[in-house]
């Protein structure tokens, strides 16, 4: 089993900077879990906001591309290091200002269980295991 490394390439006019990456899988599951985790990341179900995010978020035309394929998989961070430093400024990874993540700010709230949480994620939050539990213990000091 090998690794590829990849690089995401905008073909807009904005001319975005690419961004490199690593996978053992083919570029387009690569490109497909990118661009999920991309949405759960509007959704605010996920902060897992990496620097690709940067392209979708502005271009609307960009593609996935490899740069090295038959990586082997024990050294593959090695390889993806190895890139992105080679291309020094000319990417996303190396780009130094981002404020481009969305803002997680929205209001706060005191959940019953007793943690501070946004209230966008009351929903998801009130089915996670830390809610449960803490409303399990609740429980029990009331009875
Ligand atoms: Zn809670």
């Amino acid at each position: 089993m090998s690794a590829t490394v990849y690089m995401i390439y905008d073909h807009s006019e904005l001319n975005i900077k690419p961004y490199i990456g690593i996978t053992k899988k083919t570029l387009e599951k690569r490109m497909n879990q990118h661009l999920s985790d991309y949405g759960k990341v509007l959704k605010g179900r996920t902060n897992y906001w990496t620097r690709a995010c940067h392209i979708f978020k502005h271009s609307d035309d960009f593609n996935i591309y490899e740069l090295e394929t038959d990586v082997p998989v024990k050294d593959r961070f090695k390889y993806e290091r190895r890139w992105i430093r080679e291309t020094g400024s000319d990417c996303l990874n190396n780009q130094k200002e981002f404020e481009d993540k969305p803002e997680r700010d929205g209001k706060k709230m005191t959940c019953e269980c007793g943690m501070q949480i946004f209230s966008k994620e009351k929903k998801v939050h009130q089915k996670s295991k830390t809610h449960l539990k803490l409303m399990e213990k609740k429980n029990e000091v009331k009875d």
